[in-house]
């Protein structure tokens, strides 16, 4: 039996031999998505994956260098496919303004991918000053965005919204009590935007990932939680690819998720089903 935090090499374990991200050339084009945390790990490969499928992305994100990077990448986008780099903090009113002035008037869709772990501190032990700053940076940056983004949703009657929870997210879990939190609370207001637009064309969802091989430490599966850890649970427990998890969201921010508002979509290989 494998030990409590041996893990595959990332992917290797769903994929099938030979796995490439399929691109849909055009699934985007004219359109403008804003992808925040696009300097690194998932937010990189959905702000790169949407630029490759043709559309506008306002890439936000702290570090301005590795956003500099991931454009000196992308060199070669189809016609009409940009990528708008906007350092900013997504936690601060005024960077929200920023990156959705960058956008323009017209938003098709928003990716909140920014977020931030803890340092796993149980409850009793956990400080003011990480509480606020994982709650500020995952949920009201989160909201902040949305709020900025919905009124010109709202007047183009129609939008997507596609928020980052976790697993972490929808069950308890000892990654941390302020992450946790965080992440259950993005679950709720992924639901109220749902409900709230439902018949304004803008739909609102929501990917839980699993473990996922990027710059975020990701904890074992022995701090995720024992108590809902069996054994059989170790195999299908590899880490996914920042590419596996824009494959999901890409799907979610474009008008192929068109019966889908409200929904928790587990992005984890099975992980959550067990
Ligand atoms: P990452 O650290 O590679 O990328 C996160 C990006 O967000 C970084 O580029 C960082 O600079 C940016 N960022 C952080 N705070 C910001 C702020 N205040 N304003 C703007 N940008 C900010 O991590 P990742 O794994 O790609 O995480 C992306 C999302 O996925 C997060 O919301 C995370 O909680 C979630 N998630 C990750 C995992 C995992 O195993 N990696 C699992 C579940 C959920």
């Amino acid at each position: 039996e494998a030990a409590p935090d041996e893990v595959a090499e990332a992917g290797t374990e769903r994929r099938p031999a030979g796995w490439i991200e399929q691109i849909t050339p055009g699934r985007f084009a004219g359109q403008t998505v804003v992808v925040t945390g696009a300097a690194s790990g998932i937010g990189r490969a959905v702000a790169s994956r949407v630029a490759r499928e043709g559309g506008r992305v306002v890439a936000a994100d702290l570090s301005g260098d590795k956003l500099g990077e991931l454009v000196a990448a992308l060199a070669d986008l189809p016609a009409g496919a940009e990528v708008v780099p906007v350092a900013g903090d997504v936690s601060d009113q005024a960077d929200v303004a920023r990156i959705v002035l960058a956008a323009g008037d017209r938003i098709d869709a928003l990716a909140n991918v920014a977020g931030i772990m803890d340092d796993m501190s149980a409850v009793h032990e956990v400080s003011d000053a990480l509480w606020e700053r994982v709650l500020r940076v995952n949920l009201e940056g989160t909201m902040r965005l949305t709020r900025a983004v919905v009124p010109h949703m709202l007047e183009a009657k129609e939008g997507r919204i596609v928020n980052v929870a976790s697993e972490a997210g929808l069950r308890g879990s000892a990654a941390g009590v302020a992450y946790t939190a965080s992440k259950h609370a993005v679950v709720g207001l992924t639901r109220s935007t749902a409900v709230m637009y439902a018949k304004s064309g803008i739909r609102t969802n929501a990917v839980a990932p699993g473990g996922v091989a990027t710059g975020i430490p990701v904890p074992g599966q022995a701090e995720f939680g024992a108590p809902v850890l069996r054994p059989h649970q170790v195999n299908i427990l590899s880490l996914a690819t920042a590419e596996e998890l824009a494959a999901s969201i890409t799907f979610l921010l474009s008008r192929d998720s068109v019966n889908l508002n409200g929904a928790i979509v587990a992005s984890d290989g099975g992980w959550s089903a067990v």
